[in-house]
């Protein structure tokens, strides 16, 4: 939970959207922006945000917790048809010109509200609320540096369960159950552990393959913790690698070093994952390396600004992003290094503190 001031802050530029875009209020449904507008973190919410009101209508399982929560709010709870409430409010706070959230809304959801509601005009809010979200503030920093503590604490509790004989399934399950008892609601995204030939599939969730001796084992797993995920990928090695695994290895982690170095304030998503990738292809190996060099993260496992071929945002202070370049070789096995890290006085500082020299298990 964040603070009642830093939830007034939030409503006060989403106020100042508004009246840019010539709104009398948004409608926000999508969880991950009203938990951000409002402290609630049930599922089930309508925030309606005038330019002087903060509304949350909700139902009868959550009224009692979104008093507590979202403190800023009036919380409105509405019985059999949504809409007719939704209307009684637009009506009463003489909302006219109503601003949704497009890019999260099906056409049905969509179609529902043009004919429903009693407003002259639906706007989209253009990502409004995720534009926000691009920056975190001090206290979603210090959320996001527990969620990435836990992980860390995870990733050095498996290492000692990790040897010929267990399934990738079995060292997923050990790492998810670590995640939850110690603090964390679960796991931010399904973990992938990817072992042997298994280890070039970059997104290889966790399957009955045994880990057989000399095999590179791929990790890449987090944690939700207080609402915000943390994210983290490591490659280790179980008994001697082959040669050209530990050649991999070391470029990944050179690409992955200066991925970081490079993500300073200025430089665009696009400009940060040229600096990383050009190291792996003047290794040779560029056309084994086929996703984006990193992501934002927050509230969402994946968000913006996107590190890739196509990143256009520009980094600037509080933007908290993963940097996790990888290797994968058909029938030998991948590497993938990740570390999640935010921009703080135009610098990147690192979140995630596991070591990344080679660990031979
Ligand atoms: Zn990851
Ligand atoms: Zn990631």
């Amino acid at each position: 939970m964040v603070s009642k001031k830093q939830i007034e802050r939030r409503i006060r530029e989403l106020r100042s959207i508004l009246s840019q875009k010539g709104m009398d209020a948004a409608l926000i449904t999508k969880r991950e922006n009203y938990i951000y507008m409002s402290n609630f973190t049930g599922t089930f919410a309508n925030l309606l945000i005038t330019h002087d009101k903060a509304i949350l209508v909700t139902d009868f399982r959550y009224t009692e917790q979104a008093k507590e929560q979202a403190q800023l709010y009036d919380v409105v709870q509405y019985q059999g048809n949504l809409n007719v409430t939704l209307n009684d409010l637009l009506t009463s706070n003489n909302v006219k010109v109503l601003g949704f959230e497009d890019d999260y809304l099906t056409f049905k959801a969509y179609d529902d509200l043009s004919k429903k509601l009693n407003v002259d005009k639906l706007v989209p809010l253009e990502g409004a609320i995720e534009l926000l979200r691009l920056i975190k503030d001090s206290a979603e920093i210090e959320l996001i540096k527990e969620a990435v503590r836990v992980a860390d604490e995870a990733f050095s509790h498996v290492l000692k369960f990790i040897k010929p004989g267990v399934t990738e399934s079995e060292i997923a399950a050990e790492i998810e159950y670590y995640l939850k008892k110690n603090g964390a609601r679960g796991p931010s995204f399904d973990t992938i552990v990817a072992s042997g030939w298994r280890a070039s599939l970059p997104h290889g969730v966790a399957s009955d393959k045994v880990v057989e001796l000399g095999d590179a084992v791929t990790m890449d797993f987090g944690a939700i913790y207080n609402e915000y995920c943390s994210d983290m990928t490591r490659t280790v090695f179980v008994g001697k690698p082959k040669e050209e695994l530990k050649k991999i290895y070391n470029i990944v982690l050179e690409a992955q070093q200066a991925g970081i170095f490079g993500a300073v304030s200025g430089l665009t998503g696009r400009e940060i994952d040229k600096i990383a990738r050009d190291i792996i292809s003047d290794a040779g190996y560029g056309e084994n390396f086929g996703h984006s060099l990193g992501h934002g993260v927050g509230i969402e496992i994946h968000e913006d600004p996107r590190l890739s071929q196509q990143g256009t945002v520009k980094m600037r202070n509080g933007m908290v992003v993963t940097i996790e370049p990888g290797i994968y070789v058909s029938g030998l096995g991948g590497v993938r290094i990740e570390d999640m890290i935010v921009i703080n006085d135009g610098k990147p500082m690192v979140l995630t503190s596991s070591k990344k020299d080679m660990i031979i298990l």
